[in-house]
């Protein structure tokens, strides 16, 4: 019997004081609702879907209901899941009008002979598998609403979970960068960049500067230190220094390795996240931890 495990962020970067209240409250509400999975005995791909679709409803972040515009004034999103028994993955990435992102990626990795599709394809795909589209004002989100000078910089969701079985999964969600090129896709959707899960080290999700972040294959990168041994919290900090000490990158990182450990870093102002895990032996009686900011530097 493994210990579960559930974190979830809600981006990387600097959010206006008066979102924090409202970013706490959904990170929270989102660990808790993979948490519920977990605790029943459900599969750590369960609980990061649950968890990604409550952050995908939350207008506070950019992925979903909240997403940014881009340039032609359109909500564009990507999304990635990838269970770690079977490394098999499901993205998605420019689909329009999808409320549940993740949900479509999890039907590309289970209902499709495909990994990744994008764009008026993906949308094609939705349209087959009979889910709905809604209207364009409904992604949207509050901080679009405001100056575009003082809107936060990202907000991306992202989930990692182990289960009892001691299966990992990740579910990585966005709405991408404010004013991006049409048909630009970032590192989330991106199997290694935005997200990677593999039961023989761990599961990652990254956030922050998309060109940057796929540079160095990120999640990849994160996974392979774990496989070395190396404790989460210490790769989680050695991998956001390297993104900053290799190409000049912001962002930020969730893990969660083998011995159920939890790493969170991110080098930029905050990154909204919270965690639920087991406190000693009781399966009931479990640590929730939900915070703006992890370690910086
Ligand atoms: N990484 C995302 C992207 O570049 C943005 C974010 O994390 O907020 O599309």
């Amino acid at each position: 019997m493994n210990r579960p495990v559930i974190v979830v962020h809600g981006g990387a970067g600097a959010f206006r004081e008066s979102m924090w209240e409202a970013c706490l409250a959904g990170c929270r509400q989102a660990a808790l609702a993979g948490w519920e999975r977990l605790r029943a005995g459900g599969a750590a791909l369960d609980a990061v879907e649950a968890a990604v679709q409550v952050l995908e409803d939350d207008p506070a972040f950019d992925a979903g209901r909240g997403s940014f515009l881009n340039m032609a004034g359109v909500v564009q999103m990507d999304a990635i899941i990838m269970d770690g028994r079977t490394l098999d993955l499901g993205a998605v990435a420019a689909v329009e009008r999808i409320r549940h992102p993740i949900t479509l990626a999890r039907r590309v990795m289970e209902r499709s002979p495909h990994n990744f599709i994008v764009g008026p394809g993906a949308m094609a795909f939705a349209e087959q598998e009979g889910i709905s589209f809604c209207d364009p004002d409904e992604l949207q989100g509050v901080h679009v609403l405001e100056d575009s000078a003082t809107a936060p910089g990202m907000d991306t969701v992202g989930a990692v979970a182990v289960d009892l079985a001691g299966n990992f999964a990740v579910a990585t969600s966005t709405g991408g960068t404010p004013g991006k090129w049409p048909g630009r896709v970032g590192d989330s959707p991106l199997v290694g960049a935005g997200a990677y899960a593999d039961n023989r080290c761990g599961a990652a999700s990254a956030t922050g500067e998309g060109e940057k972040l796929m540079r160095l294959v990120i999640s990849k990168t994160a996974c392979d230190r774990l496989a070395a041994g190396i404790p989460a919290p210490q790769v989680a900090a050695e991998v956001i220094r390297l993104l900053h000490t290799r190409v000049g990158g912001h962002g930020g990182l969730i893990l969660v390795d083998r011995e159920g450990r939890v790493g969170l870093a991110h080098n930029t102002q905050s990154m909204p996240h919270a965690y639920v895990l087991p406190r000693g032996e009781g399966p009931l009686e479990t640590t929730l931890v939900v915070a703006m900011e992890a370690r910086l530097y």
